[in-house]
C-alpha cells in the first residue's frame, strides 16, 4: 500500500537512536536526558499506598482535584499566582502530551509559529503535523543568546504563538528577566501566543531565579506553561506534566486532551499530590544538579572537550573542536562507538543544522560513579 507520510522527513528521535547505540556498544548512556538513578524511596512508599488505597480506576478529566489543588499552591508559593485548580490547569501525560495537546488546540493551517533554535525536537513536526508552518529562529554557540529585536522581526500577521524553553533543553541556558520583559512586550504588541516549555523549572543553578511566564501578568493572560513531574522527582518513565493557562486557553486544551487521552494515571496523581506538600522535595534540586555539573566540569578539566557554561538542565554543551573536524553526528557516533560514552549531537534541533559549531550534549544527571567513569574515558580523546 503507498503510504502518504504526514512527516515525509522525520526519522526516530535523536534521543531513542543514541540510546539504541549506547547500548549496542555497552557505552555510558550521557545521551538521551534521564537519570540513572532511582526516585526518593518516600515517593515509592506514597505511591504503593495509593495504588492499593483503590485509586485504580479513571480519574477527573483535567487532573486528580488533590493534585490540582497542590500544583495551584506550588504555582501560589513559587510565583505568588493565583490561579483556579479547577479551571487553569490540566494533567497530561508528561510535558510532551502538554505541548502537543496545546499545539494541536491552538495552531491552525497556515498560522506560523516561532520556535527558538536550538529547539527541543517536539516542536517543529507537532507544528507540522497540524499544519502550521515553523519559523526558526536559530541561536549561535557559544551564548546562545537571544536578540529580541532580531526575533520579532520574523513576526508577520500570520504568526500566532512564539515558543520558549526555559530552562533549555539542549544548551542549558536561561532566560532573565529582561528576555521575559521583551517577550512580553512582542506577544502583546502582535497578539500571541506563548508557549512556554517549563520542564525543567526547578533544575537552575548558582542561585538564578526561575523566570516563569506565569511571573508576568500580561504574560500570563497569553501563556501556556508546561512542566514535568518526570524531570523534577527523578521518575521519567512515570510520564507525568501538566499545562497551566488562563481558563479561556485551557478550555481549548482541555478539549484536545479529552479525546488525546482522557485523564492521566490516578494513583501517581494522587501520591504525587501528597509528596507535593513538602517543598524540599523540589527546592533542592538546583544544588543537586550543580554539584554534577562541576563533577564532570572539574573531571574534563584536562581534557579536550571545552565546556559551555550551564545555567539550568542537566546538560552542558560542549565543544570538540579541538578534538575532531566530523560532524557533530559523526561525532556523537565515534563517542559512543569508539569510546564507550554516549552524547548527543545538536544538529537534530536546527532546521538548518550548524555542525561548524563543533558542539555536542552531554548529560550529567547520572550517578558520580557513571560522571567518573565517563569522564576517564573522555579525557583519553
Ligand atoms: N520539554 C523538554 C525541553 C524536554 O527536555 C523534555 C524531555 N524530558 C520534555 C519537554 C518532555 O517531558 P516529559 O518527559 O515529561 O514528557
Ligand atoms: N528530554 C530528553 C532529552 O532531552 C529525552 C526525552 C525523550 O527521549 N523523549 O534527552
Amino acid at each position: 500500500m503507498a503510504i502518504k507520510s504526514k512527516l515525509p522527513n522525520t526519522g526516530t528521535t535523536i534521543f531513542t537512536t543514541m540510546s539504541a547505540l549506547a547500548r549496542e556498544h555497552q557505552a555510558i548512556n550521557l545521551g538521551q536526558g534521564f537519570p540513572d538513578f532511582d526516585c526518593d524511596t518516600v515517593l515509592l512508599d506514597i505511591v504503593e499506598r495509593h495504588l492499593r488505597d483503590s485509586k485504580n480506576q479513571y480519574a477527573p478529566m483535567a487532573g486528580a482535584p488533590a493534585l490540582r489543588e497542590a500544583i495551584a499552591a506550588k504555582i501560589y508559593r513559587t510565583h505568588e499566582l493565583s490561579i483556579d485548580p479547577l479551571k487553569d490547569i490540566c494533567v497530561t501525560s508528561g510535558a510532551t502530551q502538554g505541548l502537543y495537546s496545546t499545539i494541536q488546540a491552538l495552531v491552525h493551517p497556515g498560522d506560523e509559529v516561532i520556535i527558538i533554535e536550538p529547539a527541543y525536537d517536539l516542536y517543529a513536526p507537532s507544528i507540522r503535523l497540524n499544519g502550521g508552518i515553523v519559523v526558526p529562529y536559530p541561536l549561535s554557540a557559544p551564548d546562545y543568546r537571544v536578540d529580541w529585536q532580531a526575533l520579532e522581526d520574523l513576526v508577520t500577521e500570520r504568526t500566532t504563538m512564539i515558543i520558549i524553553n526555559t530552562p533549555h533543553n539542549p544548551t542549558g541556558q536561561i532566560l532573565h528577566a529582561d528576555d521575559l520583559t521583551q517577550l512580553q512586550r512582542i506577544s502583546c504588541k502582535h497578539d500571541l501566543y506563548v508557549l512556554s516549555d517549563e520542564a525543567y523549572e526547578h533544575i537552575i543553578f548558582d542561585g538564578e531565579q526561575h523566570e516563569s511566564v506565569l511571573r508576568y501578568p500580561e504574560l500570563w493572560e497569553r501563556s501556556i506553561a508546561v512542566f514535568s513531574f518526570g524531570k523534577t522527582f527523578h521518575v521519567t518513565g512515570w510520564k507525568i506534566g501538566y499545562v497551566i493557562a488562563h481558563e479561556s486557553i485551557m478550555t481549548e486544551i482541555k478539549k484536545v486532551h479529552q479525546w488525546t487521552t482522557f485523564s492521566i494515571n490516578h494513583f501517581l496523581q494522587c501520591a504525587i499530590a501528597e509528596y507535593l506538600e513538602d517543598a524540599s522535595h523540589y527546592e533542592h534540586l538546583g544544588r543537586f544538579f550543580s554539584d554534577k555539573r562541576d563533577l564532570l566540569t572539574r573531571e574534563l578539566a584536562s581534557s579536550r572537550l571545552k565546556p559551555i557554561h550551564s545555567a539550568g538542565t542537566y546538560f552542558q554543551l560542549y565543544d570538540y573542536r579541538d578534538i575532531s573536524d566530523s560532524s557533530d553526528l559523526d561525532f556523537a557516533v565515534e563517542l559512543t562507538r569508539d569510546h564507550g560514552v554516549a552524547a548527543i549531537p545538536l544538529s537534530p534541533f536546527y532546521t538548518h543544522p550548524r555542525p561548524e559549531d563543533r558542539v555536542i550534549r552531554l548529560c550529567f544527571g547520572k550517578t558520580d560513579q557513571a560522571l567518573l567513569n565517563a569522564a576517564e574515558r573522555l579525557r583519553h580523546l
